[in-house]
């Protein structure tokens, strides 16, 4: 496994861990340009009311404010768990060159798993992908938060 994709997985976890600590579902991302991050973003969807409130778009955001382009040619997107349509098609959007998935989503993944938006030949934009960098410990951050979400459901009976 390349240690660079480890090296920055780990940054988007560091992301993950602030929505975690937020009660929000840990998701994080960063996107690395020229071996350096240029933006970062965690889930803050119910914290700011905002569905749109994703970790890779706000990462996507800052980003492009950074290199002052919507175009984020020669990056590469870290992300804990894989996109959901909304995301990866923003991806797709931002002429993305790679994406680096921690763990898989079954139920809404976009990077292969129900679709795979990043890798379809009929766009004009195709994205290379590495899945399962960091897997055990992007599944295990979810895991954990979703067992103490039930946990606190059940202390409070409903
Ligand atoms: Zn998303």
């Amino acid at each position: 496994m390349d240690s660079m994709d480890e090296k920055f997985m780990k940054e988007a976890i560091r992301q993950a861990r602030k929505a975690y600590a937020l009660n929000e579902t840990p998701i994080g991302c960063v996107i690395v340009y020229e071996g350096k991050i240029i933006g970062r973003g965690y889930n803050r969807r119910n914290t700011d009311k905002n569905t749109l409130a994703h970790a890779e778009i706000t990462a996507i955001r800052k980003a492009s404010r950074k290199i002052g382009d919507w175009r984020l040619e020669g990056c590469t997107l870290y992300v804990t768990l894989e996109p959901c349509p909304m995301c990866a098609g923003a991806i797709v959007q931002s002429r993305m060159d790679r994406v680096v998935v921690g763990c898989m989503n079954p139920k809404a993944g976009c990077a292969g798993s129900v679709l795979n938006v990043l890798q379809t030949e009929g766009f004009n934009h195709q994205t290379e992908l590495t899945t399962g960098v960091c897997q055990e410990e992007c599944s295990g951050m979810m895991k954990s938060f979703f067992k103490e979400l039930r946990q606190a459901k059940k202390k409070k009976g409903n």
